[in-house]
């Protein structure tokens, strides 16, 4: 069973439990359900969509996913979007931070 994503539902329910801010500004989604660009979509962090675990499925919000688009997170922190947000990989939820940890080993 998985969704129109192929985001298998168990995973999908526990990253809807697990990321209720977006993973990268840390929006709440339920205080800005009426706001279409800060609703959550789904994300994957590494941009495969044949990685579906928990590790690399999350939730953001559609600005940063419009931003952040099929770059690389760690390109994509270097933009002027995360620094005008002062988003950065000590910031980030720790599913992200997880990514960028394994990078630098
Ligand atoms: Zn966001």
């Amino acid at each position: 069973m998985s969704n129109r994503w192929g985001i298998p539902k168990e995973v999908e329910e526990f990253v809807k439990k697990r990321d209720a801010n977006c993973i990268y500004c840390g929006i709440d989604f339920a205080v800005n359900k009426t706001s279409n660009k800060l609703s959550s979509s789904w994300e994957h962090i590494i941009n495969d969509v044949r990685l579906n675990g928990s590790d690399n499925i999350a939730l953001c919000c559609r600005s940063c996913n419009a931003s952040k688009g099929t770059k690389k997170l760690e390109d994509w922190l270097q933009s002027n979007y995360c620094s005008n947000k002062s988003i950065n990989r000590n910031n980030v939820a720790l599913v992200a931070r997880k990514y960028l940890e394994k990078l630098s080993n």
